[in-house]
């Protein structure tokens, strides 16, 4: 493809993003194949000779379009939402198209200029406590990242390297394995299964804490956890709050834990992932008291900020400990000027994360906050937040439901009044349907389905046509147990 092929096909390609788009609410928000469905359609080895544009596009809907789940559909109710939007897309196609490999200052200034500038946007517009931006005195500053997951596993091996340094000159005769095999990291059993999976791969024993009954940490039980750890022998590390659980959204007391943690030395890390976006709605910003306490914090902006994936944020209180545990030079890795010279304003990324590599992806951060713009943002937040709220209405108001946590910024944890199997038999029947998409969870065994307000698009009217197809399909359920 030469330059002016490009020029044409682009913009079939645009095109077609855009009446994907606009017309997602026909398409069957669940695909319909059968598992191995595209092997059958697509030849086993890559083609010899070149193939067109012209016989590619086809394909697209021919054989990607019917196993794809559409996240942006207003029928697309599970998880969290996928964030998206134009304004993002065109920062993505930007990024894309402008190439560069940003992992230290001088491989483009831009790049990683823009990227602590935007940080330090977002970190204003969510209210986030001074000491994240790079612009105030202290070391402090945020970073992209590609993921939450990601996020979490920089921060645990942040907080277990900062534990090592300061254990060694404490007790010089203890070799550093000795010490890192004593590491603890803790965290409620509502926490996401990334902070599990950051503690596997960096190979932290794990001390899950039973939850509240509201499913958040249990403040008493993390303090009874750490004194009972030290006093056998162990050394506790790391501590994850979650502002926002994937199972009910339940909010963390940060004052009460980070209290905790600031008396014992232990690392916060706060994991906002999804909720986060709703701090820049001054009134939600009670949920993230006590987040002062916090050593680093993440949300994703490709959750529920209108960014299409990946683009996670991750701040850091002192990013000296993250230089520390992440900082491995090579001679030709090494930029024309010292780090410490250009202060907050031009780090080399590459030692604040685990790839070396790294896209362009404040890019499309700064543009969909520039069109989108502050008030637009809290108005996209606050419509959405009315949503969960007429779906709640819906639950109170059908004696066959109870809602199973309180509702919280857009999720709904339902489920049908009686025995477990009716919910989960609900959930099959809607799935069946491929017309709804809703997942289950668990909070202290008791099995919900959750609703979440996902598209960008979504309005009442999808909300009261999800409510159908949920209140035909219970019909269906209690009919087939009418006897
Ligand atoms: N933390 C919470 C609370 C989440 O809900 C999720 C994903 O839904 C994650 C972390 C993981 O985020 P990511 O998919 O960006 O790794």
């Amino acid at each position: 493809m030469d330059a002016e092929e490009f020029r044409k096909h682009a913009k079939m390609a645009i095109d077609y993003i855009i009446d994907y788009n606009e017309n997602i609410r026909n398409r069957q928000v669940l695909p319909s194949v059968e598992p191995g469905y595209l092997h059958k359609l697509i030849p086993s080895t890559a083609p010899a000779a070149p193939e067109d544009w012209s016989v590619i596009i086809p394909d697209i809907e021919r054989f990607i379009q019917p196993g794809l789940t559409h996240w942006n559909s207003p029928n697309f109710n599970g998880f969290f939402p996928a964030g998206n939007s134009y304004p993002s897309i065109f920062g993505e196609i930007l990024s894309a198209g402008l190439g560069c490999v940003g992992f230290n200052w001088m491989l483009s200034p831009a790049c990683t200029e823009l990227e602590v500038i935007v940080l330090d946007w977002l970190a204003k517009l969510m209210g986030l406590p001074e000491h994240f931006l790079a612009e105030a005195p202290g070391p402090g500053g945020g970073i992209i990242q590609g993921s939450g997951s990601e996020g979490i596993l920089v921060a645990l091996l942040t907080a277990k390297e900062r534990t090592v340094r300061q254990i060694k000159p404490l007790h010089p005769n203890i070799d550093e394995g000795t010490v890192k095999a004593k590491l603890v990291a803790y965290f409620s059993d509502q926490s996401n299964s990334a902070v599990e999976k950051a503690c596997l791969l960096g190979s932290v024993r794990i001390r899950p804490i039973k939850s509240n009954p509201n499913g958040t940490l249990k403040a008493c039980q993390l303090k009874n956890a750490i004194v009972e750890d030290r006093e056998n022998g162990l050394i506790p590390c790391f501590v994850v709050a979650t502002l926002g659980t994937t199972a009910t959204c339940a909010f963390d007391d940060l004052t009460q834990i980070g209290s905790i943690c600031e008396a014992e030395g232990v690392w916060l890390h706060v994991d906002a992932a999804y909720a986060g976006a709703a701090f820049v709605c001054p009134e939600y910003r009670y949920l993230m008291a006590g987040l002062e306490y916090a050593d680093s914090l993440n949300m994703n902006p490709h959750k529920w900020l209108l960014v299409n994936f990946d683009c996670s944020c991750f701040w850091v209180k002192d990013r000296a400990h993250l230089l520390n545990a992440f900082t491995v030079d090579r001679d030709y890795l090494r930029d024309h000027y010292s780090e410490i010279m250009r202060q907050n304003w031009a780090p080399n990324f590459r030692n604040w994360e685990i790839p070396l590599g790294r896209r362009f992806r404040a890019l499309k951060l700064w543009i969909t906050l520039r069109m989108f713009g502050e008030s637009n943002l809290r108005n996209f937040i606050r419509k959405q937040v009315s949503m969960a709220k007429r779906f709640e209405s819906k639950i109170q108001a059908d004696s066959r439901f109870e809602l199973c946590a309180p509702v919280c910024l857009g999720l709904v944890c339902f489920r049908i009044v009686g025995e477990e199997f009716l919910t989960r038999e609900l959930l099959s029947v809607v799935l069946d349907s491929r017309e709804l998409f809703l997942n289950g969870a668990t909070l202290h065994g008791k099995y919900f389905l959750r609703y979440a307000i996902c598209s960008r698009d979504m309005d009442l009217s999808d909300v009261d046509k999800g409510w159908t197809i949920i209140s035909n399909a219970t019909e269906a359920v209690f009919s087939r147990h009418a006897n």
